[in-house]
C-alpha cells in the first residue's frame, strides 16, 4: 500500500521505533525490500537517490515499476517511495513523476536559502499529498558525488528547518555515509537530545545506518530516531552472495547462468539485511 511516510513516522516515534529506509537499485532490490515488509509485518520507505533514478531512466521508470509491484506483490503494508538527496529540481520532477515522499537536501546552502528552498518544496509536496525531509548540517562521508564532514547540527538552524512544516528531519549528529572509519568517534547523543526537544519532536532521520554499532543505533531511537536510512550494506551484501556464487561456480552449473539463478543469491542477501534491520529497528509487526 503506498502512501506518504508522515503518519508510519509518527507512530515509529510514539512508538520507540524506527522504521528502515532502504534505497534501491533495480527491480531485484525493490522486490527483496517489498516482499520481506510484508513477510515481517514492518512499514518501509524504499529510498531512490537521483544516480539511482537516472541509472533505472528515470523517476517516472521507478514510479510505474514500483506501483506496479506494490499490486502484483498484493503489498498491504504501508510503504512510501522517497527521493533521497533531492536537489531542487530532482523534487520537483518526483512530485511529478508520483512519487509519495521527497527529501530536499539544502544543507550545502546558507541556512536562508535552505529556507526559502525548503518552503517552497514544503508547499508544493504537501499540496500534492506527499510527505517531505529536509537536512540540516551536513552528513559525512559520499553520496552521489557530494562529500560531507560529518559535522553536527546547530539546534537553532534544525528549529529553523523544522517549523517550516516538514514531515521529518535529518540532522547530522555525527554520521557518515558509506563504511565509518576506525577512528570515527561515534553518535553525538547530547546533540541529538537538544535537536529532539528543541523541534518539538519532529520525527527525526538518520542517514549512514550502516556500520553503527547496535547499541549506538538503539540508544538513538530511543531518543527520537523514527527513520534510520540504510544503502551500503545492502551493496556490500549484495555483493558478496554475488561473489560467492560465481567463486563457487554456480554460473558454470547447469544453467547456472541464467540472470535469475546468477541474481538470486544477492536477491536473498538484500532480503537478509532487511530483516535484520527491521529487526533491530523493532519494526517488525508494525504494519
Ligand atoms: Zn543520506
Amino acid at each position: 500500500m503506498l502512501v506518504n511516510a508522515k503518519e508510519m513516522l509518527i507512530k515509529a516515534r510514539d512508538g520507540h521505533y524506527a522504521v528502515a529506509q532502504i534505497n534501491i537499485n533495480n527491480l531485484e532490490w525493490t522486490k527483496a525490500v517489498l516482499t520481506t515488509a510484508q513477510e515481517l509485518g514492518a512499514p518501509v520507505i524504499l529510498g531512490v537517490s537521483e544516480g539511482a533514478g537516472k541509472y533505472m531512466t528515470g523517476f517516472k521508470t521507478v514510479t510505474a515499476m514500483v506501483r506496479a509491484m506494490d499490486e502484483s506483490l498484493k503489498i498491504t503494508v504501508p510503504i512510501a517511495l522517497h527521493l533521497d538527496h533531492g536537489t531542487y529540481d530532482g523534487c520537483k520532477k518526483c512530485v511529478e513523476a508520483g512519487f509519495t515522499s521527497i527529501m530536499f537536501d539544502g544543507s550545502h546552502f546558507k541556512i536562508d536559502e535552505n529556507v526559502e528552498k525548503t518552503t517552497e518544496l514544503v508547499r508544493l509536496a504537501h499540496d500534492n499529498g506527499l510527505s517531505i525531509e529536509a537536512e540540516v548540517g551536513s552528513i559525512g562521508g559520499e553520496e552521489d558525488g557530494v562529500v560531507g564532514a560529518g559535522e553536527v547540527a546547530d539546534v537553532a538552524e534544525c528549529q529553523k528547518i523544522a517549523a517550516l512544516g516538514i514531515d521529518f528531519l535529518a540532522a547530522g549528529i555525527g554520521n557518515i555515509h558509506g563504511v565509518y572509519p576506525s577512528n570515527w568517534k561515534g553518535l553525538a547523543f547530547d546533540a541529538l537530545e537538544n535537536i529532539h526537544k528543541g523541534t518539538n519532536e519532529i520525527p527525526l532521520v538518520l542517514h549512514g545506518g550502516t556500520g553503527i554499532p547496535e547499541e549506538m543505533i538503539k540508544k538513538a531511537i530511543s531518543l527520537g530516531v523514527s527513520k534510520i536510512n540504510v544503502n551500503t550494506e545492502c551493496q556490500l551484501t549484495f555483493a558478496a552472495a554475488t561473489r560467492k556464487y560465481i567463486e563457487d561456480g554456480g554460473d558454470q552449473k547447469s544453467k547456472g547462468f541464467d540472470p535469475r539463478k546468477l541474481l538470486n543469491p544477492g536477491y536473498e542477501a538484500i532480503k537478509l539485511t532487511c530483516k535484520e534491520k527491521f529487526e533491530l529497528f523493532g519494526s517488525i509487526g508494525k504494519a
